[in-house]
């Protein structure tokens, strides 16, 4: 096995998110900032966005001072972008970073609620997932699907509903590209998008249901998910059906 550099870190910033998807506020040091290129601090739990789930906001708070972080940049490093309008924290400076929960949590939800769905769709459909897009509470998956058979909405509605209330756990683990790749269905999508030079891969279990390859944040099981709702099952065209869900508040 090679170092944990392959799965939790971004150049010099350790991503705590990937291992714990709980952390919300964290200790750290500034390593570099500036208005352009964005604050880089040693530890993160900052998602910088992937898969559909878009990137955590949240603050920095050093000395009685609040930097605002609107967004984060994957780079050679993880950079944070600080508000417009508020201080930047100078290199060598501890900060408490904290992530905000409201939005985080119902992210998390929502990703969750993808796989689920996919993990739904896949085991009673045989479809593939092509496109994903998700905002707080509402997402949508596109599906490899020639024909939507009668029924289909309110059948994957129950289905998702029933698996919700399994309650099944949400596991997170990593393992050696190979072996990951070995376990059947892994890459569910369409495409495979783990890149050639990722050595350790990062799965999230569905236990029973679905494991995917993947960098998202996720709830511990799918209860925490809430009750599902399919908006719309749109015919995108040609082997191309797009299924949107909201979740409650
Ligand atoms: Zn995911």
């Amino acid at each position: 096995m090679t170092d944990s550099a392959e799965f939790d870190r971004q150049g010099r910033t350790h991503r705590l998110e990937l291992t714990d998807q709980t952390v919300r506020e964290w200790d750290a040091t500034v390593l570099a900032s500036s208005a352009d290129d964005g604050i880089v601090l040693d530890r993160s739990a900052f998602y910088p966005g992937g898969g559909g789930q878009p990137p955590d906001e949240g603050v920095l708070l050093w000395g009685g001072v609040q930097t605002r972080i609107v967004g984060v940049r994957r780079g050679d490093d993880l950079a944070l972008i600080p508000h417009d309008d508020d201080p930047l924290p100078p290199v060598g400076t501890p900060v408490r970073g904290a992530v905000e929960e409201q939005r985080r949590t119902a992210l998390m939800r929502t990703h969750s609620a993808l796989h689920l769905l996919g993990g739904v769709v896949y085991r009673d459909f045989g479809a593939l997932i092509t496109g994903s897009n998700m905002n707080p509470l509402e997402g949508r998956l596109d599906f490899n699907l020639d024909a939507v058979p009668d029924g289909f909405r309110d059948q994957v509605l129950a289905a998702a509903n029933l698996e919700v209330a399994a309650d099944r756990a949400i596991e997170v683990r990593v393992l050696p590209r190979a072996q990951a790749f070995a376990i059947p269905d892994i890459i569910r999508t369409a495409t495979n998008l783990v890149p050639e030079h990722v050595e350790i891969v990062r799965l999230v279990d569905i236990t029973g249901l679905d494991v995917q390859a993947d960098a998202g944040t996720h709830v511990a099981s799918t209860k925490a998910i809430g009750a599902l709702e399919i908006v719309k099952v749109e015919n995108k065209g040609r082997g191309f059906r797009r299924v949107r869900v909201r979740l409650q508040p």
